[in-house]
């Protein structure tokens, strides 16, 4: 998500008549698009401010704008906190970074929009990294409680973007040349709810509308959520040409009890009898996963079931974490948190049996075509 909103923000600059600098120190307006998913993408960013704030030191004139999540947390007190900072901008109020700019960079007003003026990112202007691929966002926001995370908080309930638009656009990128969509969304499945109810369908719709447009060959989405994968959109992977035969189904832990203190909604079971039922359906299916380490409680034994979960879909692979507690969130204020020698000799063990299982995935696939 945060890679389409760049992609956006870019093409906003552009718009302004902005274009990207050969360096960092050639750059005469510096924009971070922040995460703060976990705590290491803060810290990173708290880092390459302070080389932008030196360069501001050194050329005034330079404009420092903060976009992102992690400007959305901290929108109380993010100019309190970085002075140097010009503006800043939440998620949802990417559309207003062009005013905040002012044309060419001038007139720059220092300040920020917030969650509450949201808006599609995905109604701007982009500029593609790659001609060939674009991000699709069909939703925005997440109306999940995972005790965990902090998306909900920093980019608001959940909304779904109007299925004409989402098709017009996969159109449009398709007479652009673009051959692969991803269709983005904290929660892919549940697309589609809030629809005032003479628009309301699903998402399983969604993809056999998308896998009609002319030119498109493939289509990714990302994420589904385990609890609302029914079988309208299994159907449409199985049956839809352009659809890949590929689900990223974030598991996040194995143990049943975790899961439960997570408010996953979905226990162990219920996973694998659900990649059983999408086996089933979509021969050769790639399965990947996330998985977070060292959540509030978590024994030996629930990191054990992670391993043997892992081990039993066998994944093609996966993105491993280690719990990061965020402030705000339910998961945060747990006692009995994790030490942090235990996470990381967990993160270590896990990523054995994960790398092994991907291999294992992997060399059957080597010299057949895809
Ligand atoms: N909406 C998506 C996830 C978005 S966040 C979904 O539910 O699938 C991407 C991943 O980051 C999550 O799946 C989770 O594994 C990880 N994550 C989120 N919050 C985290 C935290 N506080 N600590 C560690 N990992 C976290
Ligand atoms: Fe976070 Fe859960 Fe929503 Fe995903 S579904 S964004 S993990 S709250």
């Amino acid at each position: 998500m945060n890679a389409h909103d760049s992609e956006r923000i870019k093409g906003m600059l552009e718009e302004l008549g902005l274009g990207e600098a050969p360096s960092q120190a050639d750059a005469d307006v510096l924009v971070f698009n922040t995460c703060t998913i976990r705590e290491k993408p803060d810290t990173k960013f708290a880092a390459h401010l302070g080389n932008a704030v030196a360069q501001k030191r050194a050329k005034p004139e330079t404009i420092i704008a903060v976009g992102g999540c992690y400007a959305e947390a901290q929108r109380e007190r993010l100019f309190t906190l970085y002075p140097d900072v010009d503006v800043a901008f939440g998620p949802g109020s990417i559309a207003h970074l062009g005013e905040w700019l002012g044309a060419g960079g001038a007139g720059v007003s220092r300040g920020r929009f917030g969650v509450d003026e949201r808006s599609f990112a995905g109604e701007l202007p982009m500029h593609r990294e790659r001609s060939f691929q674009a991000w699709v966002q069909i939703s925005m926001g997440c109306n999940s409680k995972c005790a965990y995370c902090i998306v909900p908080a920093v980019r608001g309930r959940e909304v779904s973007r109007r299925p004409g638009d989402v098709v017009a656009e996969v159109t449009r990128l398709a007479t652009e040349g673009v051959r692969e969509v991803t269709l983005l969304g904290q929660n892919v499945n549940s697309w589609g709810r809030d629809l005032a109810p003479d628009l309301r369908t699903e998402f399983g719709e969604l993809l056999r509308a998308c896998d009609a447009v002319e030119g498109i060959e493939r289509i990714r989405f990302t994420s589904p959520h385990p609890k609302d994968f029914r079988r309208p959109v299994i159907d449409a992977m199985a049956e839809c040409d352009a659809v890949c035969e590929h689900a990223h189904l974030p598991l996040q832990s194995g143990s049943t009890r975790i899961l439960k203190a997570m408010r996953r909604t979905y226990s162990r079971d219920r996973y694998l009898r659900l990649v059983e039922e999408l086996r089933d359906a979509i021969p050769d299916l790639a399965l990947t996963t996330d998985l977070i380490v060292g959540f509030p409680g978590e024994t030996e034994d629930d990191f054990r079931e992670t391993l043997r979960a892992v081990e039993t879909v066998g994944f093609d692979g996966a993105f491993t974490f280690v719990y990061s507690p965020r402030a705000g969130t339910e998961a945060a204020a747990m006692s009995d948190q994790v030490p942090d020698e235990v996470k990381r000799e967990r993160i270590e063990r896990l990523i054995d049996v994960v790398q092994h299982a991907a291999t294992v995935r992997n060399a059957a696939r080597v010299g057949g075509v895809e």
